[in-house]
């Protein structure tokens, strides 16, 4: 095109401007419908750097903060997709100069998390500057996403599925056994006749909520039990934004990827496995998942986490039918209730 000699090119240094709610996979852009915050624009968050996001500047260096945090061991926190690839492609791709073909053969699951840092903020501040960790995005409580990295990249989120997998980190601050301590006094505002709001503590200042005075409600005014790996555990509930931002997103990537299927993992009855995956149901699985279903010392994206809503909402946007699950387990039951009914 750019050889045609036709009188349709661009004027030199003509602006392209964005729509604010593109994706990047192997340096294309895809629209998602949500408003999406890339790693290139103001206030966004880059996992490209190597210093420290949020030390005083004169030490955030990789030199200053290699001597100063023990658990960064490497300038990058990523990888490259290579666990498949052949020694030719390899060489081809390394550097990032990926195809989006050969990314779309690599690239099959969605694995979904809760960032117990409470906001996108904090949580990019724990993976950046503390952890050496990565994930390709971040989903705020407002519902802004943020793209930290291409998806072309290998993140570091989720052990044995980081080579095959895109991750998302929803802002949320995560959930505890059902008869223990737990953070909600401090996240949670309640009172017996209105709907709970959280409140960012203010040692998190504003907590960097991209939406002027956001006020965040969960989707469920009471915090929802559940059990996973075993444990009975309980955790608040996701915001609308959240939600509805996050089947965009994942409607957007099942198209972007056609090996990622629409769909969580359910068992012989259609009911969603609440525990790790076994190993090579794991290694077939092509499809959204949670954390939990990869590692056994993981219980995100928690209880809470309506995989119906979100998977229902993206199926929807696809045009696909309804997937034909069993109902989610009610709330559980007292042991007096069980015998009731009985
Ligand atoms: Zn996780």
């Amino acid at each position: 095109m750019f050889a045609c000699g036709c009188t349709t090119l661009p004027r030199a240094g003509r602006a392209e401007p964005r729509q604010g709610d593109e994706i990047v996979a192997a340096g294309q852009f895809f629209h998602t419908g949500t408003r999406v915050v890339l790693w290139l624009d103001p206030g966004g968050y880059d996992a490209y750097r190597v210093e420290r996001r949020f030390a005083p500047f004169e030490n955030s260096d990789w030199q200053s903060s290699e001597a100063e945090v023990k658990t960064l061991t490497r300038p990058n926190r990523f990888g490259l997709r290579r666990a498949t690839l052949t020694t030719n492609e390899i060489e081809r791709v390394r550097g990032g100069g990926w195809d989006l073909p050969l990314l779309r053969r690599v690239v099959d699951q969605f694995v979904l998390h809760f960032d117990v840092a409470g906001t996108s903020r904090t949580c990019f501040r724990v993976l950046q500057d503390d952890r050496d960790l990565s994930v390709h995005f971040l989903l705020d409580l407002d519902g802004t996403i943020y793209q930290t990295l291409d998806l072309k990249e290998c993140a570091w989120h989720a052990t044995t599925s980081n080579n095959r997998a895109v991750g998302v980190e929803i802002a949320n601050i995560g959930a505890y056994p059902a008869d223990g301590p737990n953070p909600f006094a401090e996240w949670y505002r309640t009172n017996a006749t209105s709907q709970p709001v959280i409140t960012i503590p203010v040692r998190f200042g504003s907590g960097g909520i991209r939406t002027t005075n956001f006020t965040g409600h969960p989707a469920r005014n009471q915090p929802v039990r559940g059990v996973i790996q075993g444990h009975e555990l309980v955790q608040y509930d996701f915001t609308p934004e959240q939600y509805a931002a996050l089947a965009r997103l994942t409607a957007s990537l099942c198209r972007i990827f056609p090996n990622l299927k629409c769909r969580y993992p359910v068992d012989a009855d259609g009911k969603l496995i609440m525990h790790k995956l076994p190993d090579a149901a794991l290694k077939n699985y092509q499809g959204v998942l949670g954390h939990y279903h990869v590692q056994t010392d993981k219980v995100d994206p928690g209880p809470a986490f309506d995989w119906d809503r979100v998977m229902g909402g993206a199926r929807s946007l696809l045009g696909l039918d309804p997937l034909k699950t069993a109902p989610r387990p009610g709330p559980l039951l007292t042991p007096r209730q069980r015998d009731l009914r009985r």
